[in-house]
């Protein structure tokens, strides 16, 4: 059941530990004796679920579990639209069984590799200014906590651990099992069509009301901007009848060796997100098809990526301010900036806890695997973001400590009683979580590894 040694990478390949001993529990059980002889012998024991987040967040050099042996869907209750499912279950699996009990979830980020539990950890999101992230979906949840006792909950069983463990950003226990609300199954119509940044900028609030769920995608280097509108339909599915951006494996091929040609020669990269623009973001797009098939999108190569999230009130001025940053400096910028909106929530370590959001990602690809510079962006990002009161994103790397962090999480100091009260040796108390919850440590970027000199000049804005 245990593998000695044990080597884990993110997803990305950006992120790596090795741990002493790694599990794959296939019932509770196991969670629960896997558990008591960590905490018999102080091991350090962290889970990681499709190993998604793009930081350390589930490292540890103690023990290490996967759930993805715990994938069973246990109860559909189709009156309620709710689902009870083994917590290591990935998004991907459950939607079959949803679809075919009538049900979807409402809304997803851009991938569904992730695990129920892993989704959840993070506040994992995807946009629409009326809907939550996937830790406001949670109806009930069951842990393993730190002594090995099996801990229910849900907003009228012990609350202030559901409002603590919906988004528990793996500290608080191994989570077992996760009830979901979601809603009948339906079909989303997207329409994708340019506007010009300045009209992104000035009519920012109507436009983020104008469908169910709107997200811009800007192409900094140029400032284009396309805009992109979801909403539910009875309309027959439809796919564009010629394919459009990166589908051909062909155009994925060249697009990366251009990635990679730009590490020597930085200068390629206006020009390589000018060629990406046309190939189909510069025109209207429509597609009708099931729920996940058009929230999910094709997230490519490896990447280094950030996010953060700012009161949505602050949106266009926060883009403006980003764009001036990214004007004075010159950066490599791989990939379109993502722009989503998330609706505000009670749940206490959430981004959008108490405030209405808006998501601003930034993605540096690692193409064909090999590394590129990232942390003069990182950096002048996250100081743009903090500017704005800016919360990041949990699974993605930051540099914010617990002194920043309990200003924008008045619940943190409850968040963290509770995580002693559940974990009262510590023993899913990993470096993420030391160096970020815990006071009077000051985090800082990872090592950088030594990359060839990036730099690259954005030119002037040209016109749509
Ligand atoms: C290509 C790509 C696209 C993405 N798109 C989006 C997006 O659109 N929106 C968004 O918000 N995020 C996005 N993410 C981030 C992703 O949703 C989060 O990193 C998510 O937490 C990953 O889930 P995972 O199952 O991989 O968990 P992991 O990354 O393996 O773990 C995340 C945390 O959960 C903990 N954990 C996992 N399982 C358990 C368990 N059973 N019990 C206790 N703790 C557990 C881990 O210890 C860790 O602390 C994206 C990431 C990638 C790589």
């Amino acid at each position: 059941m245990a593998d000695p040694k044990f080597a884990y990478a993110n997803w990305a390949n950006t992120f790596s530990c090795t741990a002493e001993r790694c599990f794959e529990p296939e019932t509770e059980a196991e969670v629960v004796d896997i558990v008591r002889s960590a905490r018999t012998h102080r091991k350090e024991v962290k889970v990681f679920g499709a190993g998604h987040s793009p930081s350390d967040l589930p490292c540890s050099s103690g023990y290490m579990l996967n759930l993805d042996k715990l994938c069973h869907v246990l109860q559909v209750n189709i009156a309620r639209c709710t689902v009870t499912v083994e917590a290591g279950i990935r998004l991907f699996q459950l939607h079959p069984v949803l679809r075919k009990y009538g049900l979807a979830i409402s809304v997803l980020g851009a991938i569904s590799d992730q695990s129920v539990a892993g989704a959840i950890a993070t506040a994992t999101h995807g946009t629409g200014v009326t809907f939550g992230n996937m830790s406001t979906m949670v109806t009930k949840l069951r842990l393993v906590d730190g002594t090995g006792a099996i801990v229910e909950c849900s907003a009228d069983n012990k609350p202030r651990i559901f409002d603590a463990a919906r988004c528990h950003i793996g500290a608080l226990g191994i989570i077992t099992q996760v009830t979901l609300q979601c809603e009948p199954a339906f079909r989303l119509e997207s329409v994708q069509h340019p506007i010009p940044f300045d009209t992104m900028i000035r009519d920012l609030p109507q436009l983020i009301q104008s469908a169910e769920h709107t997200k811009f995608i800007w192409f900094p280097y140029h400032n284009n901007v396309v805009i992109s509108k979801l909403n539910r339909t009875t309309k027959p599915i439809s796919r564009p009848p010629e394919p459009w951006a990166l589908t051909q494996q062909k155009d994925r091929f060249i697009y990366e060796l251009e990635l990679y040609a730009s590490r020597f020669l930085p200068s390629l990269l206006p020009g390589i997100e000018q060629r990406l623009w046309s190939r189909g973001f510069n025109k209207t797009i429509r597609t009708v098809d099931w729920s996940e098939n058009i929230f999910n999108f094709d997230c490519m190569f490896p990447q280094y990526t950030t996010e953060w999230a700012i009161p949505q009130e602050c949106a266009s001025q926060a883009i403006q301010a980003l764009d001036k940053a990214l004007s004075q400096a010159r950066y490599p910028i791989h990939f379109p900036i993502e722009i989503r909106f998330v609706k505000q929530d009670n749940v206490w370590l959430s981004p959008s806890y108490n405030q209405d959001v808006c998501y601003i990602g930034i993605v540096v690809y690692k193409p064909f695997k090999s590394e590129v510079t990232y942390h003069a962006l990182w950096h002048d990002f996250e100081k743009v973001m903090r500017s704005f009161r800016g919360r990041p994103h949990w699974a993605k790397f930051h540099t914010m400590a617990y002194e920043d962090l309990v200003k924008r999480y008045p619940k943190l100091p409850d968040f963290l009683k509770v995580r002693e009260e559940l974990d009262p040796d510590g023993i899913f108390v990993n470096d993420y979580i030391r160096r970020h919850l815990f006071p009077g440590n000051i985090p800082t970027l990872p090592e950088q590894p030594n990359v060839a000199n990036q730099l690259a000049s954005r030119p002037l804005k040209s016109k749509l």
